[in-house]
């Protein structure tokens, strides 16, 4: 049988790419942090240079070379016998093929004039949003849409040419599964939400927007990631105008998070969000450092670590119940007279909103909803750009009860389309799906889960995250690992019924 032992001279490779790679992500750290404004066209050529280094390498003779001594480069078929392969080996050739067959079916001509284009039309993005003028933005997005399906067309597709592009982020998933997925949470948050919205229940939030000390945020953020075994050995939290989250190596993964004096919950979310990321590529397989099994399995498995700890621990009961004493205590003015059960519902306040990045953990896929169904009009039945901001009000309307009173706050809101990136949406609602059918298993399994996280050990959940999902990187395909992991499909009734058993009591529902 043989073993990754056996591939060694291919991982050698990867592993050098993965330098190149690795140092791109700090240089894009950098920039978002502490790189003083100046810089940005030496950094702009500095990233350009390294990613043109790191994907010649990736797709050149090299590669080429040393792919082509176990795999079929044009069918992907591991050579000689299948089985002579362990399913770490057979898994690592899979996902090194499937990488290196999609970047080869780009034209490095198209490659060039798309990033060229991405690049001019993010920068019209922000001017337009800044000044919610989508005409400014609309050419732009035309010839964004037009180059997606030009890469739609060297890609190819079996039954959707939107699965061309979801594949970029959710390998595996198809339009055909995601259909009827939404629409089945659509047809539930749809009516749930107009039930809480119409609750004489609605919790007071005003006492979250008093005086609170900017380091003292900071410093309960970094007490919740200590508990939630986010290693400060291996990693580190600065500030940035965005949160995220940027791994350079399993021992140097990098949070940010951003801090307002007058909002109690942003930052402390934003770094519980960003710290159960940050676990994931703390917990991947160090030895296995820069080939696909040392790197997370996709988009929406890497959002439901997030979302697991942001709105299943974060916004949980036993969570508040051992860490609002101690929040109280850090700000006795500003919490004063405000009871756990009060603290409680506030945390978990259901209200529509118009901009996705600030909604709830129910109304956020009900944004996602709008913006997967115009992605799908524009790629599958050639919806017209200008038609986008009458769409999207309508969407909007129909689904959240609300129109935005701006583009700036409306179809503009989101980076996403500009750059390219249609297809990627979904990802965030597969992510709070997952994220509350793994947590779901987690309780079945860890013996008095929650009775730890009410004393505030946080650690036994992550040892279950890391043993079941982490360290497997993306040695199973995502269906086979939630299958794996839970024991059945993904299975979008788990995610319902814990809307429904959380929001219920809170809102007085019958
Ligand atoms: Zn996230």
């Amino acid at each position: 049988m043989k073993t990754l032992q056996d591939l060694k001279p291919l991982i050698e490779y990867l592993q050098e790419i993965q330098h190149l790679s690795s140092a791109i992500s700090v240089l894009h750290w950098d920039q978002e942090t502490y790189m003083p404004p100046g810089a940005g066209r030496a950094r702009a050529e500095q990233l350009s240079t390294l990613g043109g280094m790191a994907h010649e390498r990736s797709v050149g003779p090299e590669m080429e070379r040393l792919l082509s001594q176990w795999v079929d480069l044009k069918s992907g078929q591991v050579n000689g016998e299948e089985r002579g392969w362990d399913e770490p080996s057979r898994a690592l050739l899979r996902e090194v093929w499937r990488d290196y067959h999609k970047a080869t079916k780009l034209p490095t001509e198209f490659v060039r004039r798309y990033g060229k284009e991405a690049s001019i039309s993010q920068q019209v993005w922000v001017e337009a949003r800044k000044k919610s003028d989508f005409s400014q933005f609309a050419p732009h997005l035309k010839t964004m849409v037009a180059l997606k399906k030009e890469e739609i067309g060297y890609i190819g597709y079996k039954d959707s040419p939107y699965d061309a592009l979801l594949d970029d982020y959710e390998p595996g998933m198809t339009v055909a599964q995601l259909v009827p997925l939404f629409e089945a949470l659509k047809a539930e948050l749809v009516p749930l939400l107009e039930k809480i919205v119409q609750s004489p229940v609605q919790p007071k939030t005003d006492f979250l927007h008093r005086s609170y000390a900017p380091e003292k945020q900071l410093a309960f953020g970094q007490k919740v990631l200590e508990a939630m075994g986010f290693d400060f050995n291996n990693g580190r939290q600065d500030l940035s105008a965005h949160p995220f989250t940027t791994s350079f190596h399993t021992t140097d993964v990098r949070i940010t998070t951003r801090v307002d004096e007058r909002d109690l919950l942003s930052s402390l979310f934003s770094s519980i969000h960003e710290g159960g990321h940050a676990l994931y590529d703390q917990g991947l397989n160090p030895d296995l450092y820069g080939t696909p099994l040392g790197d997370a399995r996709s988009l929406g498995v890497h959002e439901s670590q997030s979302r697991l700890w942001e709105n299943g621990i974060g916004r949980s009961k036993p969570f508040w119940g051992y860490f609002y004493p101690i929040l109280q205590k850090t700000f006795p003015e500003g919490l004063k007279g405000v009871d756990p059960e009060s603290f409680y519902a506030a945390v978990n306040l259901v209200r529509p909103s118009l901009i996705r990045v600030e909604a709830d953990e129910l109304t956020y896929n009900l944004h996602i909803m709008v913006r997967f169904e115009i992605e799908r009009a524009l790629i599958e039945a050639n919806l017209p750009v200008d038609a986008l901001p009458s769409l999207w009000n309508e969407k909007m309307h129909q689904y959240l009860g609300i129109v935005p009173d701006s583009d700036a706050h409306g179809v503009l809101q989101d980076v996403h389309w500009s750059g390219g990136a249609i297809g990627y949406f979904p990802t965030y609602t597969l992510g709070n799906l997952y994220a509350v059918q793994f947590l779901n298993q987690a309780k079945k399994e860890i013996p008095g889960l929650e009775g730890e996280i009410a004393k505030g050990d946080l650690l036994p959940l992550k040892k279950w995250l890391n043993e079941k999902i982490h360290r497997w990187g993306k040695q199973y395909p995502t269906d086979v690992l939630v299958r794996r992991v839970t024991g059945e499909p993904l299975n979008p009734a788990y995610f319902v019924r814990y809307l429904k058993e959380k929001f219920t009591p809170l809102y007085s529902l019958s």
